[in-house]
């Protein structure tokens, strides 16, 4: 008798997605659709408090019983400090208000909590406002944790707005990053066999194609802008859930960056970095890497090393030592990476350096 056996393959989405103005006021009724509990914690920056930190604080407080705490930095310590609010306040859910850091630590806090949470970005600079992973600072390296995605993402353009353009451009180039993660998802699934959605890889591939069309909208900074970002961002987020790993938006690219991040005390933002590991990587897939570049520049982003702040030294050591950073996953660095020659000419080519 044949015997079949079917590996249980389990996706997690958020259930709502609210883009729009004035979102504020709306967290409430997200809550109560949700049927989320009575105790809820408020997580902000010491700027995103002011931004609508405590805008969300207020409003939900007419409704729950609600603590807020400020977040300083994604880092273990702070997710532990947030762990034992949650116990000591016995919170039912938490809301995120907050760019990047505020979120990622939300969001393992919650995960190992086991409750719910809410993400209300402030900024459009990465994808991680819907994803299920979170990037935390553990004993000075920077790692990536899975945890849940969050049960809502309230995403009001009029507060992203108010974040420097710059972080906007950033989110570009996470978006655009899809190109090439998904090239490596295919190489690594031809050549170790690794599970390959064709579905999440064409949601991730569709996101970066659009913002690639629409780079002359994004440029103007205005909440159509925001919107169209917003969108590629959350569907890039949506694909990672449906492959139930970062891999359709994850390849090379983020292994460089995350390689920048142990080397330099001030990095630059995740995205700026991965856009530029994006055209190098686009040029070692074969890809059309001058249609990446011309991407980034039409957006402001930066397209090399002196845009980003960073010697061109560091950036090829980065280059040499992207594939040690997390060997598990294959991608076109191989096992053995790119030899210090290979990186210059890929980085001179490319006018990265
Ligand atoms: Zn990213």
């Amino acid at each position: 008798m044949w015997k079949v056996v079917r590996e249980v393959h389990l996706m997690q989405l958020p259930r709502e997605v609210l883009l729009g103005e004035n979102l504020v006021e709306e967290t409430v009724n997200v809550a109560k659709r949700l049927g989320l509990g009575r105790k809820a914690l408020v997580l902000y920056g010491p700027r995103t408090k002011g931004i609508a930190g405590k805008a969300v604080k207020d409003v939900l407080s007419g409704e729950y019983s609600v603590e807020g705490v400020t977040v300083k930095g994604a880092t273990m310590e702070e997710v532990e400090r947030v762990l034992s609010i949650v116990r000591d306040h016995d919170s039912d859910w938490l809301i995120a208000v907050g760019g990047g850091s505020i979120i990622d630590v939300a969001k393992l806090a919650s995960f190992k909590a086991g409750v719910p949470f809410i993400s209300f970005p402030t900024t459009a600079s990465h994808d991680g406002i819907a994803s299920a992973n979170a990037s935390i600072r553990d004993l000075g390296l920077k790692t990536s944790l899975k945890a849940v995605p969050p049960v809502a993402v309230i995403a009001d353009v009029k507060v992203i707005r108010t974040a420097p353009y710059r972080y906007l451009a950033a989110g570009v180039g996470d978006v655009i990053s899809n190109l090439t993660a998904v090239k490596d998802w295919q190489l690594a699934h031809r050549i170790k066999g690794e599970y390959y959605s064709e579905y999440a890889a064409s949601l991730s591939l569709m996101s970066a194609k659009m913002i690639m069309r629409n780079a002359d909208i994004i440029r103007l900074g205005n909440e159509e802008s925001v919107r169209k970002v917003v969108k590629a961002l959350i569907s890039g987020g949506v694909a990672m859930s449906i492959a139930g790993s970062s891999r359709p938006a994850s390849g090379a690219e983020h292994l460089f960056s995350h390689a920048l991040d142990s080397l330099l005390e001030k990095p630059a933002l995740h995205g700026e970095q991965v856009g530029v590991g994006t055209i190098i990587t686009a040029y070692l897939h074969g890809l059309k890497w001058e249609r990446v570049r011309e991407t980034l520049k039409r957006v402001g982003a930066p397209t090399n090393a002196y845009e980003l702040g960073i010697e061109p030294e560091v950036l090829i050591k980065a280059l040499t030592t992207a594939h040690t950073i997390r060997p598990e996953r294959y991608t076109i660095l191989g096992k053995d990476g790119l030899t210090r020659e290979a990186a210059e000419k890929a980085a001179k080519i490319t006018g990265v350096i």
